[in-house]
């Protein structure tokens, strides 16, 4: 089951339903497809309303999830209670991931996010689950690149293939890593998942302080973030001021 949450579609579902669908995507290996996997948030759905090619990206994907705690209010309010959305973020999902690749064999490719930062992202987790195999770790296009030719994504995804990897976790903060994946699918030959995981590589490396489990349990990282990372101030209000208004107006007008 899904939602529309002001046109854009997030699907219903718990930890265990995610896991489970992911390992029957990463057991196919067989004709094998590659299915997108968005993690969204207030901000993606903010930018949706502006940008249809990156609304269109999303309402494409195999799987939608919910990141932020915004989601979950906004599906309970225009929904109902028995509607709301479960939580998974980036973070999260990587996480399942890894382990979910530890036990079966699979491997995986971190790509994006600053100088280093994929490598030692992928460290942490091989240090949590040891027997993971990381099939690549890389910058892939730097921040400074701001519009990437044809070419250039054609030889970064046969890179990236020629590494045979099972998953492939992209950095490249939204709308660009979730616009990358679905304009470069049909170039990810034997990729069975490929999700744009945001800030995770940064938070994983320690990059970026990660709010404290009890902060984040109440859905309040938004404040920790804004107090660590203050320049970050358009993107808080347009997910804490804009995006609540913007699904009242869409319950009520
Ligand atoms: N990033 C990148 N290329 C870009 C924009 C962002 O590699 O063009 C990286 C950035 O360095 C960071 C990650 O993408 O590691 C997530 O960026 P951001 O913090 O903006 O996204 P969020 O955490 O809010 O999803």
């Amino acid at each position: 089951m899904s939602v529309e949450i002001i046109g854009v579609r997030i699907d219903r579902l718990r930890s265990a339903d995610i896991r489970e669908r992911c390992a029957e995507w990463l057991l196919q290996k067989e004709r094998r497809r590659l299915h997108q996997v968005v993690t969204v948030n207030p901000e993606f759905i903010m930018e949706a309303q502006r940008n249809s090619e990156f609304r269109k990206a999303l309402n494409a994907a195999a799987l939608s999830l919910a990141d932020g705690i915004g989601l979950f209010f906004a599906s309970w309010i225009l929904y109902g209670w028995r509607s709301r959305l479960f939580r998974v973020t980036g973070v999260d999902f990587t996480w399942m991931l890894a382990e979910l690749c530890a036990q079966n064999g699979s491997r995986v490719y971190l790509l994006g996010a600053g100088d280093g930062l994929a490598h030692a992202a992928a460290a942490v987790l091989q240090r949590r689950y040891p027997t993971l195999v990381i099939a690549g770790a890389e910058m892939g296009i730097p921040k400074v690149v701001a519009k990437t030719s044809d070419l250039l994504d054609k030889e970064l995804c046969e890179k990236i293939c020629s590494a045979r990897p099972d998953v492939l976790l992209v950095a490249f903060g939204a709308p660009r890593q979730d616009l990358w994946i679905a304009h470069n699918a049909s170039r990810m030959d034997g990729i069975a998942i490929a999700v744009g995981v945001g800030g995770t590589f940064d938070y994983l490396a320690g990059a970026v302080p990660y709010a404290p489990k009890w902060v984040r349990s109440i859905g309040f990282e938004w404040t920790y973030r804004l107090m660590t990372q203050p320049y970050r101030w358009r993107r808080i209000i347009t997910a804490v001021i804009r995006f609540p208004i913007a699904v009242l107006r869409s319950k009520f007008f």
